[in-house]
């Protein structure tokens, strides 16, 4: 029987052992299944962490997420096919939950399917390779716990890091002798921390929108966010400004390259992240920027050179938590033998064709209708069911809500694609509502 290693119990390492357990409750044989992770839970990004730097243990901590973070999609959009949030809560819940809300529902699918007998928490997967003998994996594993290291061999391994945690921090002229506090997202945690200063931030993407937002509702005096391409565009609250890129540092201040200039207090950089996988074997590794479809992976999944490595959730993502299942689901089916792969060159030809349309997308609705082919085209062929299009028109909708005016989109409500419920209101406004708690959250409705 073949054995898996699934590295990583984030949401994408969990999606996976879901949906092998699904296929079990239904009476499959399933593989031999052990998945890594380096934390003592599972969750992932969702697994807060007021730490940044190094852990306990000393190893990174994997965590970017933040205090104030509510979902910055529909929840109606990332919900799990199979697993709703009605059923999770018991009653519905407003459309945009803070954290810990989703966090409790992403785990509460986990913990309903029996899953934590499969995955060994506390073990680091220091080093990934091939044997050229016997084409299987060889894994080198740190038990932390216990500080022991611990080798085994696989034949399938499927890569369920993330790619949001490893920072991509690049130099400015004379950002070292500027005097301020200078950050990158990934450790950014508390928007009170900036309560009446003058902040910049650098990047345009969700991160800067979204700690833009906080900081100023936090109370920052005023925020710039300095953008290379585009300016996000959004009709901003006094006090956030759009400025192009940064050029220069002094000790007090950021020089723009239109000639402008501005006294700031502090730099957190949104300049997004790097697919890091240092513990694989060099040739395996995914090389690539955030993108609707990296290259190398056959249906965005599987590694073109030898398809018995897998990848999930390395895209750029509109679709979480769905599309993580739509690639388990996938995945599961050809590890289970009742997909079958067709030949390299066929595998090749589709993922330059996909590769290829991405290039000509133009604008979000058209990125968000790329995903929601991507997700079909994936769960085609397998028993998991959503409506993806019911989620396409939504989170189409969601961007219009953010243009029409970005203070108050999280305080609009979507339809359910597992239920059909239309979502209640939340008793205050997203940007009057200071407080994040589970307990206030849920228990006003
Ligand atoms: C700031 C921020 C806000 C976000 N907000 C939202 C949101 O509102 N809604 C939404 O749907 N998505 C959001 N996301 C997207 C997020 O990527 C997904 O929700 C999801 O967490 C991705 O799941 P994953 O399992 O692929 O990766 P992760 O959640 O990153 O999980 C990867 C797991 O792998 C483990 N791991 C890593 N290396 C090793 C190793 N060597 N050995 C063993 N274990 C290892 C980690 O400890 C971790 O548990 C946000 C992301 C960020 C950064």
């Amino acid at each position: 029987m073949k054995r898996i290693a699934i590295i990583g119990a984030g949401p994408s390492g969990l999606s996976q052992l879901r949906s092998f357990r699904s296929a079990e409750e239904e009476g499959a044989d399933i593989p031999e299944i052990v998945c890594f992770e380096k934390q003592s839970t599972w969750g992932g990004l969702w697994n807060y962490s007021w730490r940044t730097g190094t852990d306990n243990n000393g190893e990174p901590v994997h965590n970017s997420m933040y205090r104030y973070l509510w979902s910055n999609g529909p929840k109606e959009c990332l919900e799990f096919g199979d697993y709703s949030f009605d059923e999770h809560f018991k009653k519905s819940i407003p459309s945009f939950p803070p954290r810990e809300v989703l966090k409790s529902y992403i785990l509460g699918r986990a913990d309903n399917s029996d899953l934590s007998h499969m995955v060994k928490f506390n073990h680091v997967v220091r080093n990934i390779s091939i044997s050229k003998d016997t084409g299987k994996f060889n894994l080198r594993v740190t038990d932390i716990e216990n500080n022991t290291d611990l080798v085994d061999i696989f034949d399938i391994v499927i890569i369920a890091t993330g790619h949001f945690s490893v920072p991509n921090v690049p130099y400015f002229e004379g950002i070292e002798n500027f005097m301020g506090r200078v950050m990158h997202s990934h450790d950014f945690r508390d928007a009170a921390e900036f309560n009446g200063k003058r902040l910049l931030i650098i990047g345009s993407s969700y991160s800067a929108e979204d700690i833009a937002l906080q900081s100023m509702k936090y109370g920052a005096k005023e925020v710039i966010c300095s953008y290379r391409s585009a300016p996000m565009g959004f009709r901003w609250p006094s006090g956030i400004e759009e400025f192009p890129i940064v050029e220069r540092f002094d000790s007090t201040k950021s020089f723009f390259c239109n000639g402008s200039n501005r006294e700031i207090d502090a730099v957190i950089m949104c300049t997004g992240y790097l697919h890091h996988f240092p513990f694989l074997q060099k040739n395996l590794r995914l090389n690539t920027n955030n993108l609707l479809y990296p290259g190398q992976l056959y249906k965005g999944i599987f590694w073109l050179d030898n398809p018995n490595l897998i990848y999930l959730g390395m895209q750029d993502q509109y679709y979480t938590l769905n599309m993580f299942d739509a690639q388990s689901w996938y995945a599961r089916d050809v590890l289970l033998d009742r997909i079958q792969l067709p030949s390299r060159e066929s595998m090749e030809k589709d993922i330059k064709n996909w590769m290829q349309r991405e290039i000509h997308l133009k604008n979000p609705t058209q990125e968000i209708e790329y995903q929601t082919n991507y997700c079909k085209d994936l769960v085609e062929l397998t028993d998991y069911k959503i409506d993806y299009d019911l989620i396409s028109k939504q989170f189409i909708k969601w961007e219009k809500d953010k243009d029409e005016d970005i203070v108050a989109y999280r305080d609009r409500s979507f339809i359910s694609p597992v239920t059909g419920t239309q979502a209640p209101a939340h008793h205050t406004s997203w940007w009057d509502e200071m407080d994040d708690s589970y307990g206030s959250f849920i228990g006003k409705i």
